[in-house]
């Protein structure tokens, strides 16, 4: 007898009434979603792989940089100073992902979601092949051993499974060329990308052995959004309960036509009855409306008991495709991405950030000048090198000291020089002198940024 106290009934499809982890085994059904699934499931891994390795004008598709601090999608590079290009972005997915859940429910979660497609299409298939299919147990592989070899290969090849998209998830920030340096060379030379890689496989190892579905129920927030993402008249997978219930045996009179076989709960991934209503646990991958058709053809009468619908066709209303959230997410996702495209198109073809020098605002020479240092950044968007020529102005009868001018960017790289300004003492106003720096790329570029050198606030001594 547990010593735990018992609950009067499964308050969680994934936990036991004594609070312990109930294991879902869910069983296969191989209907016509599951083989759309599937195809789609295989496209987006092979895309998965496929993307660090993309170039779009000669730069990644997408790469994530932290060191650099920068993001680059599809050519496009997002720099540290673009914050609002990047805010329009993130508010422009965001906005998409809304419109999407509006329209089509939790499509995300059983189409496209990696812990969805990845769980139900890779590592699953190898649990069955090796340890049995809903038969299987999750304490004893197929010979009856807790350890057995079958269960030891399993966890062997998640491993490699594991390894192999941990180094494919970080190619997404460091790119396949750093990738290939570090996986040829000693842990040592590279220690911390090396604990970054071993940690990420550590943590996709668990998460699809153990975790599981519990990734969809505990660790992710967008389940428990669904709640004001969705409207009644969003596409769901639904169970019709009109025509269902009375659920009964087939040769029952009166009953509905839900037979109550249970094989749409067997084959849920997160264990839940779909029979209950829409429910936070219900990731929508469409299992049980294959195993519910599968049933219903065997029992002679029309699939689609459980089906894609919305809560309002259900109910008898009907199908409204126009509503306010169907409307005004279009429309704020259209604003969005267009101040993103405007933004983008305008942006100049380098960024020029101008710096006082470290230290010291000033410094007094031998022979009574006042020097200034400027730290110039230039960032060159472009792809191309390019070659950058610094001019001051208001510097009559000072000296300008440019150590490297034209100061040579290389394509998507940024570099930063230093320019000494020396004035006479005389020049300084209140402390202050002002002058202008033009930084230009021939006729492609040109920026023109005020500046205030520092000086002593007396002026002429
Ligand atoms: S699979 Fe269909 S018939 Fe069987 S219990 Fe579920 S809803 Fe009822
Ligand atoms: S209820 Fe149906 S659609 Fe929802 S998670 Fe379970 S099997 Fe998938």
């Amino acid at each position: 007898m547990s010593s735990h106290p018992v609950a009067a009934g499964r308050v969680l499809p994934t936990m036991n009434e004594d609070g312990s982890r109930n294991w879902i085994r869910p069983r296969p059904s191989d209907g016509a979603w599951w083989k759309r699934r599937r195809v789609v499931a295989y496209t987006l891994m092979f895309v998965f792989f496929a993307i660090p390795h993309v170039k779009v004008f000669g730069k990644p598709a997408f790469l994530m940089s932290f060191p650099k601090r920068e993001f680059t999608l599809m050519g496009y590079t997002f720099l540290p100073t673009d914050t609002l290009l990047f805010m329009l972005l993130l508010a422009s997915i965001v906005i998409g992902i809304f419109l999407l859940t509006a329209l089509f429910g939790r499509v995300w979660c059983g189409w496209g979601c990696p812990q969805t497609v990845y769980l139900e299409y890779l590592f699953r298939p190898i649990e069955r092949l090796l340890e049995g299919g809903y038969t299987g147990s999750r304490k004893l592989d197929r010979e009856g051993n807790f350890w057995g070899p079958r269960r030891l290969l399993k966890y062997a090849i998640y491993a490699l499974l594991s390894l192999f998209l941990a180094h494919t998830f970080l190619a997404y920030f460091v790119g396949t060329e750093q990738l290939a340096v570090w996986v040829q060379r000693s842990p040592f030379e590279h220690p911390t990308s090396f604990m970054v890689m071993a940690i990420t496989t550590i943590a996709i190892w668990y998460n699809f052995t153990y975790f599981r579905e519990q990734t969809c129920l505990i660790a992710c927030p967008y389940g428990r959004w669904q709640s004001v993402l969705l409207d009644r008249q969003s596409v769901i997978v639904a169970y019709d309960y009109t025509r269902g219930e009375p659920r009964g045996k087939a040769s029952t009179v009166g009953t509905g036509d839900c037979i109550d076989c249970k094989a749409c709960v067997t084959t849920c991934p997160t264990g839940i009855d779909i029979r209950n209503g829409l429910q936070m646990e219900c990731v929508h991958c469409t299992q049980c409306i294959d195993a519910c058709d599968s049933i219903m053809d065997k029992v002679g009468k029309p699939r689609g008991l459980i089906r894609y619908s919305s809560q309002e066709a259900l109910a008898g209303k009907p199908r409204r495709f126009l509503r306010p959230r169907v409307v005004l997410y279009p429309v704020a996702l259209a604003l969005s991405l267009g101040a993103l495209l405007f933004a983008m198109a305008i942006k100049e073809s380098a960024d020029v950030t101008v710096l006082r020098g470290l230290g010291a605002p000033f410094s007094e020479e031998a022979d009574g000048r006042i020097a200034n240092q400027i730290r110039i950044k230039v960032t060159n968007r472009g792809s191309d090198d390019a070659r950058y020529t610094i001019a001051i102005d208001g510097v009559t009868g000072g000296r300008v000291i440019a150590p490297e001018n034209p100061l040579l960017v290389g394509g998507g790289v940024t570099r930063e020089t230093s320019v000494f300004v020396l004035l006479p003492r005389d020049r300084f106003v209140n402390g202050e002198h002002a002058i202008t720096i033009t930084v230009k790329d021939g006729a492609r570029f040109s920026n023109v940024i005020p500046w205030r050198l520092q000086g002593p606030s007396g002026g002429a001594p």
